[in-house]
């Protein structure tokens, strides 16, 4: 027999699914929302469902948005001959919290890692690919901009892109620059500060 009802342990099992948080962590939060005096639970409930229900990825860029077309990739404001490669969401937070890049993104949606399964199919580098194409049509020269972070599996994933574009990067038609080292490896960029990104930003180097 269980000492928790089932009701609990179920709101346990689900927090415990999120990566950083061990049963432990999982059943401190429970106790709080179970302590909470203001239906803080059903607030919680109610704010999970809307962002389930409203937020979808952009067509162009794969953030999550509210849209189908995000506020970046819709803006006449943001250069369409720079792209970004980042791997998740919060990298682009990370930049646009600096306000250091004026162009727009990609999101790869993780980086290659044979020792967790994850092959290049599971990456978005056939959309990568579309989008790329779709900017070349609208200008002469694209640069593409690989913040992917300094790890094994980031660089792993920066040597597929250059190849997959290698064709393009002869014609001329596409340059690949890769982000400074002023990130030290293994960082993560969505934690690197403003200063950090703008150096690595600026200090980028054809690859
Ligand atoms: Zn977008």
């Amino acid at each position: 027999m269980s000492v928790l009802p089932k009701s609990v342990e179920k709101v346990i099992d689900e927090f415990s699914k999120v990566p950083g948080i061990g049963p432990k962590s999982a059943s401190r939060i429970v106790y709080h929302y179970l302590r909470s005096p203001n239906k803080d639970a059903t607030k919680l409930s109610e704010a999970l469902k809307e962002m389930d229900d409203k937020v979808k990825y952009c067509s162009k860029c794969f953030n999550v948005s509210e849209k189908e077309e995000c506020d970046i990739c819709s803006s006449k404001l943001r250069k369409n001959d720079k792209l970004c490669v980042v791997e998740e969401p919060l990298d682009v937070v990370a930049f646009e919290n600096s306000a250091v890049y004026d162009g727009l993104y990609f999101v790869l949606g993780g980086v290659i890692s044979p020792a967790d399964g994850i092959g290049a199919e599971e990456i978005r580098f056939r959309e990568l690919d579309s989008r790329a194409r779709e900017l070349l049509s609208k200008n002469d020269k694209l640069e593409i901009i690989i913040a992917t972070n300094p790890s094994l599996e980031g660089e792993a994933t920066a040597n597929y892109i250059q190849d997959l574009f290698k064709n393009f990067v002869k014609e001329g038609k596409i340059e690949i620059t890769r982000l400074a080292m002023g990130l030290p490896t293994g960082a993560d960029l969505e934690y690197a500060d403003r200063l950090t990104l703008k150096r690595a930003l600026e200090g980028r180097r054809n690859i």
